[in-house]
Order: C-alpha cells, then sequence, then structure tokens
C-alpha cells in the first residue's frame, strides 16, 4: 500500500547566483510542486510515488536519482526518448521576489498522457495528489488529470488538490473553466484566499462536496474549514530566505497529518511547520524537515540535539 501518489511534472532547476544576463554560476536541483510535496510527505515518513515523465537526458536522470534518494517511488515514471526534460531557471532579486523562466513548453513532461496515469495509478493508495499545474500544460495532461480523478474516486482513495495557479501558463479565466470542476471533485482543497476565489469561493466549493478548504496565507499562516467548523493556525516567526516552495512544503505538512489523521488545527499547524521551514532555507524542497526535525521551530537558541 502506497500512501500518497501524486501526478505532474518535474523540471531541472538551475538556480542562478547573481543575474543571468550578466553571466552568473548556478546551482542545479529539481523543481515542480508534484516533487517538492513528494520528498516533503517522503521526509516525514510516508511512502510517495510520483508520476510523470521525464526525458532519456541527464536532466531527467538528476530528477529520478534526487527522488529516488529522497525514499519517492519512481517505478512508474515515463521515460520520453524523443523531447527533452523541463527546464525552470530560478533568479532570486530579494528574499521574496524571484525572477521564474521556464524553458518547459512541449516538454516530456508537458506530454504526460492518460497511458501514464493507468500504469502509474495501477497499486493501491490512500490519497492521489494533484495541482492545477498539470492541467495548464497540455490536453493530454489535462485528460490524464482527469483520468487520475476517476480512478481514485472510484477505488474511494481520497483525493487532495492544491489549486497553484500559474499565470505563466494559462490565463485566468481559463484556469477557472478547467480548474473549478477538477476542485469539485476533490476531498481536500487547498489555496491562496485569491486561488479559491478563482475557482468559485468557498460555498461553491463545499456545496459541490469538497470537505476540507484550506487557505494558505503565507506569513500570517494558514486556515481550514470542514463541515464541522473553521480553524486557523499562524505561521511561525522565522527569517525568511526563501519563499519559493512555502506553499507546496505547507500541503505536504498538511497531508501528513491527514494520513495521520491528527485533528484539523494538528494539521495546519504541521503545515505551517514545514512551510516555515521552506523559507528558512534555499531552495524549494532541500530544507525540508524529517518528522524528527519537526519540533525544532521554537526551541530557541543553543538547544543541543541529540
Ligand atoms: P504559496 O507559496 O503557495 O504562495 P504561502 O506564501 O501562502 O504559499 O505560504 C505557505 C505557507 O508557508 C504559509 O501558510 C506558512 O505556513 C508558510 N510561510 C510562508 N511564508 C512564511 C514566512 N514569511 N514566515 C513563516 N512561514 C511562512
Amino acid at each position: 500500500m502506497i500512501d500518497v501518489v501524486l501526478v505532474g511534472e518535474t523540471m531541472m532547476s538551475l538556480r542562478a547566483r547573481g543575474t543571468w544576463r550578466l553571466g552568473a554560476d548556478a546551482r542545479t536541483s529539481i523543481a515542480g510542486a508534484e516533487a517538492t510535496v513528494a520528498i516533503g510527505l517522503s521526509r516525514l515518513g510516508h511512502s510517495a510515488r510520483w508520476v510523470g515523465r521525464v526525458g532519456a537526458d541527464e536532466p531527467g536522470e538528476l530528477i529520478l536519482r534526487t527522488l529516488r534518494a529522497e525514499g519517492v517511488d519512481t517505478s512508474a515514471v515515463g521515460r520520453d526518448p524523443d523531447t527533452p526534460t523541463g527546464l525552470i531557471l530560478f533568479e532570486q532579486r530579494t528574499p521574496e521576489v524571484t525572477r521564474v523562466l521556464y524553458h518547459r513548453a512541449g516538454s516530456a513532461g508537458s506530454h504526460l498522457d492518460r497511458q501514464d496515469v493507468q500504469t502509474g495509478l495501477d497499486c493501491d493508495a490512500r490519497l492521489l495528489h494533484l495541482t492545477g499545474i498539470t492541467p495548464a500544460l497540455s490536453n493530454t495532461a489535462l485528460d490524464a488529470v482527469h483520468a487520475a480523478l476517476a480512478h481514485a474516486r472510484e477505488r474511494g482513495w481520497t483525493v487532495s488538490f492544491d489549486v497553484n495557479h500559474r499565470s505563466r501558463l494559462w490565463s485566468a479565466d481559463r484556469a477557472a473553466s478547467v480548474l473549478s470542476p477538477l476542485a469539485r471533485r476533490a476531498d481536500v482543497v487547498i489555496g491562496s484566499p485569491g486561488e479559491i476565489d478563482l475557482i468559485g469561493g468557498p460555498e461553491l466549493l463545499m456545496a459541490s462536496g469538497v470537505t476540507e478548504l484550506v487557505t494558505k496565507n503565507g506569513a500570517a499562516g494558514a486556515s481550514a474549514r470542514t463541515r464541522d467548523g473553521l480553524w486557523s493556525a499562524p505561521a511561525h516567526l522565522v527569517t525568511a530566505v526563501d519563499t519559493i516552495g512555502a506553499g507546496d512544503a505547507f500541503t505536504a505538512g498538511y497531508l501528513s497529518g491527514l494520513l495521520d489523521d491528527v485533528a484539523p488545527e494538528e494539521r495546519l499547524a504541521r503545515g505551517n511547520a514545514v512551510g516555515a521551514f521552506a523559507v528558512m532555507a534555499a531552495g524549494d524542497w532541500e530544507g525540508l524537515p524529517t518528522r524528527d526535525e519537526l519540533d525544532l521551530l521554537g526551541l530557541g537558541d543553543g538547544v543541543a540535539l541529540r
């Protein structure tokens, strides 16, 4: 039994030390919302399988090697011999503002189709995690997301959906019309207040059968609405070094709490803790905590670790 299956695109990332146009040195890594959530969940002790496509190239090898090293199941990842792995370039201008450049149009990951999903989801799992990025990649990727959702629904898996609206990939109108019907078929929907409004707002979503609506509020923390009530939890007071990936880190923490069946306020607290670790470190996923590191926040200065 796998705890979580995640479907999406993972890219090779290049993070500039300086500015690209002046010939910056760069650090290579991997990036992608679903990969960050998968790594976050794996570090917290849950089993996670990532389903997607990479090219038959060195960036693809880097992605597979990194995910495997993080304990993520890559056995169902497709290799595309004809198209390259997508690239994402980061250039951090301030702690809060990072310029993002995509080289992902027509990438191997964007060629994901329903056959990939059929192979990847041929397992027992508890939860399917999807994001609003994959449907923006191509028509076949959108079709694959619908197929994954139908598959999970038929088998009674819980479905979580993080809106993750990417304005660089499509217009807000198009995103709203595609993502709203998808979100309404999920159990758990996660997004910023603006994203939740984009896909119809809290009332519509809860009336459609969503059982848990989670709102990420950056440095103000997060809140959750269930059929039983409304909860909120403050973020940790930390020095933000790089806020990219915080939302996906939060999602990993929140879903970890869901899998452990802890109360909503504890799910939010775990999400905020993982989100705080993400903003304290450079990189999308490198700073994510293991389970025994979760309690380090708030211990104060000079605490000796065992
Ligand atoms: P996104 O990356 O999707 O825009 P947010 O910026 O809302 O997501 O951040 C997600 C979560 O990460 C927040 O709910 C919070 O738990 C944590 N977080 C984000 N920014 C900070 C910060 N400056 N200080 C502490 N925690 C933060």
